[in-house]
């Protein structure tokens, strides 16, 4: 009989469990379009999709079927359609995917819906206590995480199955694959999410554990999106990294553990999608208001007065991609210093990021915001000036965003004093004051 492998966020041929299933039998790859996660998609989150889905009808010579709709309508009809044994698939563990996969499960009656293998090196409710109970906590989860291990890659590919045409299905109307929503900063799909990896480690691998950290470098490994949608898998990079004698392998590991991390934590706690992890911040004042809303524009747009707050949120609208250095430091200025909510910051993340993911954005704000997993965060609120001459000595990163700021010379960039060009803006608050209201406020929840 053969079988249907409905592709989600595992968008890659090799390393593929749920297709281990497949040799020798006829298998029918389909990818479902739903309008409810196309809405709340950015434009380059989609992008990044339909590239990925390209790659893969391109590997398979056409023999992609591509349906929008909602999964448990249109998947019943696909595995009906093909007499299908069973539907394959890779767990999801997100909030609204472990709903949808129920209402599928359902719908799909005596079809099985099979699951094998996740996103992440460890699953969701795999790293356990000694008791039982779930981890709340990164450092001793990450030990447990390590001691648990994870799967080799698996050996799929292209050849791994007999693949059958769309044209084989009848019942369902399929659709192309829209058309790309702009340009990407970094191609996407299986084959580019290789090349940069095996670039990364050639290149910079060593030293990641000090520099990570300097956005004038821009050398991190740029996997985020890749994992996000499933281009590659992270036990891939981390038979690499085991492998490997780079400085910077046990800091990138670390990095790796924490997506799993959050990823836990959104499964033990769905609600921090938009909610604080920690109760106790729900009573914090923010500022309202049309002054308020003017300070978040300015933030969006760039437009702080503060050259390192800039420089990222401009990275951001102009790339979709932010430098986490700097994703810290202008979370901590909307929220410490402008006192917004960080669900406002996060939303206008999710819209730019192309790797823009549920678990690791809401809770990145969440640490930010100091309401999350950590334990006593809310003392720590970065001072832009020492962040920026900190992790951006030369002022190349600045200088490379802001372009009104080009001609200030080395760190001084971050302080520009009478200096400022009269195009770039005074800044819109003072920070030790700002600083001080933060402080004041979280202090009287305590
Ligand atoms: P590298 O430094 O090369 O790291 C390798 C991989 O490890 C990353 O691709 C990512 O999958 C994982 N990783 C690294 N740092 C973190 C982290 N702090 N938390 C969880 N996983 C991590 N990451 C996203 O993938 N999507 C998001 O929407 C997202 N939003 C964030 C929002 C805030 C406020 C903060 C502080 C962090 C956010 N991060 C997010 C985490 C991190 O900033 C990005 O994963 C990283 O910048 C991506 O660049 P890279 O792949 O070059 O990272």
């Amino acid at each position: 009989q053969p079988i249907v492998l409905w592709l989600r966020r595992d968008l890659r041929l090799s390393d593929l469990p749920p297709l281990l299933a497949a040799q020798g039998r006829q298998v029918l790859a389909c990818f479902v379009l739903d309008p409810t996660l196309e809405a709340s998609s950015g434009d380059r989150r989609l992008t990044f999709l339909y590239d990925s889905l390209r790659d893969i009808e391109d590997q398979l010579d056409g023999s992609l079927l591509v349906v929008r709709g909602e999964a448990d309508k249109v998947i019943p009809k696909i595995a009906k359609s093909i007499d299908a044994g069973a539907v394959h698939i890779s767990a999801d563990y997100s909030p609204y995917g472990v709903r949808r996969d129920d209402k599928v499960r359902k719908a799909l009656g005596d079809i099985p819906l099979q699951e094998e293998g996740s996103p992440y090196a460890v699953a969701p409710g795999r790293v356990l206590k000694d008791d039982g109970e779930r981890y709340r906590v990164f450092t001793p989860y990450f030990r447990k995480w390590r001691e648990h291990g994870w799967r080799d890659p698996a050996d799929t590919g292209v050849n791994s199955a007999t693949w059958m045409k769309p044209g084989d299905v009848s019942g369902v109307r399929s659709t192309v694959i829209p058309k790309s929503k702009g340009e990407l900063d970094i191609p996407a799909g299986e084959r580019a999410a290789y090349a940069r990896f095996a670039e990364f480690m050639a290149d910079d691998i060593d030293g990641y554990d000090d520099d990570r950290n300097r956005p004038d470098h821009a050398s991190t490994s740029r996997m985020s999106a890749y994992l996000k949608f499933g281009n590659i898998h992270p036990r891939a990079l981390l038979a690499d990294l085991e492998n490997s004698e780079g400085t910077g392998r046990a800091a990138y590991i670390r990095e790796l553990a924490f997506r799993d991390f959050y990823a836990d934590v959104l499964h033990q706690r769905p609600d921090s999608s938009w909610w604080n992890l920690n109760k106790k911040f729900d009573a914090i004042q923010h500022d309202s208001g049309k002054d308020a809303d003017a300070d978040f524009d300015a933030w969006r747009e760039g437009k702080t007065g503060f050259p390192i707050v800039d420089a990222g949120m401009r990275q951001l609208s102009e790339s979709g991609f932010m430098h986490n250095r700097l994703r810290m430091i202008v979370g901590s200025f909307l929220v410490k210093d402008l006192h917004l909510p960080w669900q406002r910051g996060a939303a206008w993340f999710l819209d730019q990021l192309t790797d823009g993911d549920m678990a690791n954005n809401q809770h990145g704000w969440q640490w930010v915001a100091g309401c999350g997993t950590d334990a006593a965060p809310y003392f720590r609120v970065f001072n832009p000036i020492t962040q920026g001459k900190k992790f951006d000595p030369s002022g190349d990163y600045v200088r490379r965003w802001v372009p009104e700021l080009r001609e200030i010379s080395g760190a001084a960039v971050h302080e520009p004093g009478d200096a400022r060009p009269a195009d770039y803006p005074e800044p819109i608050v003072d920070h030790k004051t700002e600083r001080q209201v933060a402080l004041d406020r979280y202090q009287s929840l305590a």
